[in-house]
């Protein structure tokens, strides 16, 4: 197969060699670092037992940023076959999962519908990803997914280009939360759980607050049917050494003037404090639950 599943359109042979998202698989396989009960997703859906999340190796973002660098970037993981991605699915359910949370899968569209079609969870599927996607590739995810949580990283092209390597990022964001609603419709939430809608995730850089805000007012025509999730607690890791502008934890200001812009737009939906800025947050990689 030519990989064109994201917006880079790579077009290599997935099975010969890798393209910008560093993995090379066959049709029947995907590779994963962890599987596990996940607390520490927004509060409708890691709910009171956990979100049964799967977090898969590569990344179409490569973030320099990223906390997963070594699984993100290194692809670090483990081979694992579509029907064990199914019991995987399956065994999270039985262990009490609220949802299927697929997190960064977007490289392996083709297997994990091969998975759910194996298995279908009886609870809500979510895609969890970086926003950068191709609309075609969701279409496919049509009837599958029933929550999708975009992380919409930026309005500045240059700040996506230096960052992420991803010149076009917003116009393709946009277009893909687009129809990310068109699929879900406005979001549902019933008994504190969510069962249907979109999620926009935004992490909020240090230097780049002025951009958040322009975001938050790029994003408004879909603020009546999204859920945005503010998230302040950014901690440098990755590369973000070699990027001394955002080599430092965010201040208090830059995340109150983000804060207040988008309550002065009428967005409703979480926040995540900056005390919870820690790199305790991120899963131990280990394998486990493969
Ligand atoms: S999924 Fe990977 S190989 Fe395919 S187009 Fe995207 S970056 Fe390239």
């Amino acid at each position: 197969m030519n990989c064109t599943l994201c917006p880079r359109k790579c077009g290599v042979d997935r099975c010969k060699q890798v393209g910008f998202c560093g993995v090379r698989n066959d049709e029947s396989t995907v590779r994963a670092a962890k599987a596990m009960l996940h607390f520490g997703e927004e509060p409708p859906i890691s709910g009171k037992n956990g979100s049964g999340a799967v977090f898969f190796s590569g990344c179409t973002m490569r973030c320099v940023f990223c906390q997963n660098y070594n699984v993100s970037s290194e692809a670090f993981g483990k081979e694992i076959t579509v029907s064990r991605l199914a019991e995987i699915f399956l065994s999270l359910q039985e262990q009490g999962a609220h949802n299927i949370n697929l997190v960064t899968g977007s490289h392996f569209v083709p297997q994990i519908i091969k998975a759910l079609d194996i298995a279908k969870p009886s609870i809500p599927v979510v895609f969890n990803c970086g926003g950068y996607e191709s609309v075609e590739t969701l279409k496919m995810l049509e009837g599958y997914v029933d929550v999708y949580l975009p992380d919409v990283k930026y309005f500045s092209d240059e700040n996506a280009l230096r960052y992420s390597s991803a010149k076009d990022y917003f116009k393709t964001a946009f277009g893909a939360v687009e129809e990310m609603l068109r699929q879900t419709g406005k979001y549902v939430i019933e008994d504190g759980l969510m069962k249907k809608g979109v999620i926009i995730r935004h992490l909020i850089l240090p230097n780049c607050y002025k951009d958040s805000i322009r975001l938050m007012n790029a994003l408004e025509p879909f603020k009546n049917d999204v859920l945005i999730s503010l998230m302040s607690q950014y901690v440098p890791m990755g590369r973000a050494k070699d990027f001394p502008e955002i080599n430092r934890r965010l201040t208090t200001f830059e995340y109150k003037k983000v804060l207040a812009e988008c309550e002065r737009l009428g967005f409703e939906g979480f926040t995540q404090e900056r005390s919870s800025a820690t790199d305790e947050m991120t899963p131990d990689f280990d394998l486990s639950g493969l």
